[in-house]
């Protein structure tokens, strides 16, 4: 067994390197380490989780608690503790440098395990409703209290989400393949197994317990969130037909929310886009899955949106938007009625249809869905002709969509990465880039003049290269907030400010403060130039200069300050920058 110590220590380590190499063989060591039985729970302590993320497992522990824990735990006042938490901007510091001073005995002689404290853990986040709050500090505070001061620091960051180890996903699947042969050769099937169960814990456990094999044969399951296919762009019709082979089918694009459903008997559960349970929100479109859909066992995906009985339109998504809401689900659902365009399907009666080509499982999905009424297939075409895909995206566009995605006929589904087998065209706007781009916000400058008032100037902003599991800057960005986004920003953005630049960083720039990757915003532009001072796909260019990219004219867009859909693995990769630059150029030619 794993003393937690022990992976306290090796956390320490982490958080001191910033060579990914040097990470994988940290972690690959702490994995070899681990029984598994506790592989799983060390999967989720480093990921900050306490289960996988689609379970929603809150821990419900804020700085306030976390701070009266350190208290009680080490005889200091609250005073004290905030004190030093002023000093070191970081609680977990704090609790590690009070446990150091304190002059309480250590409560327990025993070292606890891995596993004690994420049992202890577990208590804490079930610990809900009157008297809470006091029985989470008491729970904190007795981990606190028989740990040492480097156990201290992680035992108080964890619950906080704040770990700061500056380790992705695709890093622990690297170590993991470490782990188990001695290099990185596996990382593929990992990647595979995680992207159709979306739990890391699992993959890592059945790896540790089963062996590769076990990985190689991993297949879906119900309840469990397939991580989603995702577009790639391309900006004309002709293109995509070549890409596509020459055929190709066309959906009508819808903008609202992405859904998968999961249904076995009277049981459904809807994940969103980022896996998240939401149920809860759409109760129209979960009874309907039970009423309409004939497949007792079934996992589909679709888009739901707001829809006008009457006239048969789509709303566009600022109505939709509505239905994102925490109170008085039912009533909206009544007076915002939601239909679900469904456009996959992936297992259905006990067979799983990932790897059947798309034609295949649209027929599935067809036949499941046969007479329904809210949920329904998507609308399409089967063409051969450039012109035919055109007319159906500018029909879609004059129905107020989006525009198309278009399918390889002949693909499986591809969790969980972005591929040419579905390719997206989207209403485009002259003289800007036809799509929005997803940014992590990686730091924000101080604000002058009328926004100093609260502190904020703008942001600086980045891609993910996934190579690297690493952000690299693309912007700044400094138009398009209004005054309560401005504000919620330097709400959210200062309480996770970094003393400096955060390990998964790549930046030549320096903003007035470093905040942890966490945080997306929507962001349009004119256009992708080349720049010598962003490190998104840098390289070395003909006359030996150093060159990335960056975004003339960027501006931010939405309806909130943030994405909430997406984790900063999550948004525009550098790999699409560089295809979108190498886009531009070419219509660029053409419309010549
Ligand atoms: P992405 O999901 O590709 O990261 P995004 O969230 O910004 O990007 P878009 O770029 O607008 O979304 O396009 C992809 C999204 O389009 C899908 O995630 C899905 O929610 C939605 N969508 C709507 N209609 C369809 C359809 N017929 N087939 C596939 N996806 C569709």
């Amino acid at each position: 067994m794993v003393k937690f110590e022990k992976l306290a220590e090796y956390y320490g380590v982490l958080e001191g390197v910033s060579s990914r190499l040097k990470m994988i063989e940290i972690m690959s060591e702490t994995f070899k380490e681990a029984e598994p039985s506790e592989i799983e729970q060390i999967v989720y302590i480093t990921q900050g989780v306490l289960a996988p993320p689609f379970e929603g497992k809150e821990f419900g522990v804020a700085e306030k608690i976390a701070a009266e824990a350190i208290a009680l735990a080490t005889g200091y006042t609250k005073e004290d503790v905030e004190a030093d938490f002023r000093k070191t901007g970081d609680l977990g510091s704090t609790a590690e440098n009070l446990v150091s001073k304190s002059k309480l005995k250590r409560m327990s002689s025993s070292k606890p395990n891995v596993s004690d404290v994420y049992s202890s853990m577990v208590k804490i986040s079930e610990s809900s409703g009157k008297g809470s709050k006091d029985q989470k500090i008491k729970l904190l505070a007795n981990l606190v209290a028989s740990s040492s001061p480097v156990e201290a620091r992680y035992i108080i960051r964890y619950p906080l989400g704040q770990l700061r180890l500056g380790l992705g996903d695709a890093t622990m699947l690297e170590a993991l393949s470490v782990m188990y042969k001695g290099d990185r050769t596996l990382k593929e099937h990992l990647e595979r197994a995680y992207n159709i169960c979306s739990d890391l814990g699992l993959v890592a456990k059945e790896l540790k317990s089963k062996g590769i094999k076990a990985i190689e044969d991993f297949s879906v399951s119900i309840f469990k969130p397939i991580r989603p296919a995702l577009a790639e762009r391309l900006p004309t019709a002709e293109e995509i037909l070549e890409k596509m082979g020459g055929e190709c089918a066309v959906e009508q694009k819808y903008d609202g929310f992405r859904c998968q459903i999961h249904k076995m008997g009277k049981r459904v559960e809807i994940y969103s886009r980022r896996l998240e349970r939401t149920t809860d929100m759409f109760p129209d479109i979960a009874a309907a899955a039970i009423k309409e859909v004939s497949s007792k066992e079934v996992i589909f995906e679709g888009e739901a949106l707001a829809y006008n009985d009457v006239t048969g339109e789509f709303m566009p998504f600022q109505e939709t938007i509505q239905r994102k809401r925490k109170h008085g689900i039912s009533e909206k659902a009544v007076s915002l009625p939601l239909r679900l365009m469904a456009f996959d399907l992936m297992f259905a009666e006990g067979k799983s249809y990932m790897n059947e080509p798309y034609e295949q499982r649209r027929q599935k999905l067809e036949q499941v869905l046969n007479g329904s009424e809210t949920i329904k297939p998507s609308k399409r075409i089967i063409t051969r002709s450039a012109k035919e895909l055109e007319d159906f995206f500018n029909s879609s566009v004059s129905d107020g969509l989006e525009g198309i995605v278009a399918k390889d006929l002949k693909s499986p589904y591809i969790a969980g990465a972005r591929k040419f087998s579905w390719i997206k065209l989207k209403r485009s706007y002259q003289g800007e880039l036809s799509d929005t781009l997803d940014l992590v916000i990686v730091g924000y400058y101080r604000g002058k003049g009328s926004r100093t008032e609260f502190g904020f100037g703008g942001l600086l902003c980045a891609v993910y290269n996934e190579k690297r599991d690493i952000f690299e800057t693309v912007s700044k960005l400094g138009t398009g907030f209004t005054e309560a986004q401005m504000q919620e920003l330097n709400n959210l953005l200062s309480k996770i400010e970094q003393k400096s630049k955060p390990a998964r960083v790549d930046s030549i720039i320096e903003p007035d403060f470093w905040v942890y990757p966490k945080y997306v915003v929507t962001v349009k532009a004119d256009e992708i130039t080349k720049s010598p001072m962003h490190t998104c796909g840098m390289s070395i260019q003909e006359d030996g200069s150093k060159s990335g990219y960056s975004l003339r004219f960027p501006r931010l867009v939405g309806e909130t300050a943030v994405r909430e859909d997406k984790s900063p693995e999550e948004a525009t990769t550098t790999k699409e920058i560089i295809e979108l630059f190498g886009q531009q150029k070419k219509v660029r030619v053409s419309d010549r």
